[in-house]
């Protein structure tokens, strides 16, 4: 079955009970069991539900993957997959990751006795180096944020491999519409469906997708012992902005390209971070892994002056200055003051993560009506 089709049938089916054609919010925290021990497959809300089952089954078929746990965020999902680890296991990852993985990782695993090593991934000797007999998660998110750095996914399976450790790799910007991780070799997929999955901008869910049936255990005990998991009715709204994903991808990707491409020509605009861009360090990893290039763009403007680059921020009408990304709208961001405030300004600079960087989510609105928005504001 091809993508789209996938999207809109996979894993869901009519009700047996009524024939409703959408999947219906089961909003109930408990089961009647006909004796005890006899019941349907379902005794308690935390640790199934009907609606959260039929969107895990969905997540799992978009990933061509065997399993799919969805839970209450992309923060929980990203929780639940840590707690693998034990004191004294070392993971690897991007240094230019998103914030509240960072803070996750630093502020709270770290602390437990769990060690991370930050380095550049998209220069995998750099990985390399940092394996040590300990290392038993490697950390990958492709394309970054907000740099757009793109990982090569299958090189960090072949190090993953060599190392005996588990790859997982956070899909969140691309989704399984761009890239499928598990073919690539990653252990695990993660998500904050928040973004593009859900892609409405209202709602709060996070996703793992896995193949392995122990992994998919393990995972699946901390998720109902730890009980990060989402209400149905969420479950329900990424079920339904599941059935355009790919019709919004494929928008969101032509307005990325034509977006990106007038940023570049423009007089008053720096460097511009866009996986799609020829001259891009990583292009080529990009077009092999990945199906086309997204929505995600970040650049600076010449002289970069965090000033000017606020009232930049400040004059947009349509890419509302705002947190998140992924939604049907635009939106706009300052990762210094914003997503990336967490990260602490010398790492960000080390990072290449200016102070003037603007990161633009474009949305699937007229482009025309986008770039006359871009050009009023940076003038
Ligand atoms: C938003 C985001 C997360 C966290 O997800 P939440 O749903 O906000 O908890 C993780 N990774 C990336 C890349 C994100 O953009």
């Amino acid at each position: 079955m091809k993508f789209g089709t996938k999207a809109i049938h996979a894993g869901v089916h009519p009700d047996p009970s009524t024939g409703a054609i959408m999947t219906p919010i089961f909003q109930t925290s408990t089961y009647v069991q006909r004796s005890p021990g006899d019941n349907k497959g379902y005794e308690y809300s935390r640790t199934h539900n009907p609606t959260r089952t039929q969107l895990q089954d969905a997540l799992a078929a978009l990933d061509n993957g065997k399993h799919g746990l969805a839970f209450a965020s992309g923060m929980a999902a990203i929780d639940c997959i840590v707690k693998l680890l034990q004191p004294g296991d070392e993971v690897i990852s991007t240094n230019d990751l998103y914030g509240g993985s960072y803070r996750l990782f630093t502020k709270v695993y770290a602390t437990y006795g769990i060690k991370f090593h930050f380095v550049p991934m998209h220069d995998m000797t750099a990985v390399e180096a940092a394996v040590t007999e300990r290392t038993k998660l490697i950390w990958v998110e492709t394309p970054t944020n907000p740099l757009l750095n793109v990982i090569d996914i299958a090189a960090a399976s072949a190090v993953a491999k060599k190392a005996g450790a588990l790859l997982v790799v956070d899909n969140t910007f691309s989704t399984p519409y761009l890239q499928t991780p598990l073919a690539l070799g990653a252990d695990m997929v993660m998500y904050s469906l928040t973004k593009y999955m859900a892609g409405h901008s209202d709602t709060v869910m996070g996703a793992v997708v896995v193949n392995d049936d122990q992994l998919h255990e393990r995972l699946s005990f901390f998720q109902n012992a730890c009980g990060g998991t989402p209400g149905p009715q969420d479950c329900f709204l990424v079920l339904r902005g599941l059935k355009t994903l790919h019709i919004r991808m494929q928008r969101h990707c032509e307005n990325g390209r034509k977006v990106a491409e007038y940023l570049k020509s423009h007089p008053k605009v720096g460097k511009v971070y866009w996986p799609g861009f020829s001259d891009h360090p990583n292009h080529e990893v990009a077009a092999k892994q990945m199906n086309d290039f997204g929505g995600m763009i970040s650049f600076v403007l010449k002289g970069d002056v965090k000033d000017d680059a606020i009232a930049v921020l400040e004059k947009f009408q349509l890419f509302s200055l705002a947190e998140s990304l992924g939604g049907v709208e635009s939106l706009s961001g300052h990762p210094a003051t914003m997503t990336h405030a967490s990260i602490p300004a010398e790492e960000r600079r080390k990072a290449g993560l200016s102070d003037s960087l603007i990161r633009l989510s474009v949305g699937i609105e007229d482009a025309e009506d986008l770039i006359e928005d871009l050009k009023q504001a940076i003038g």
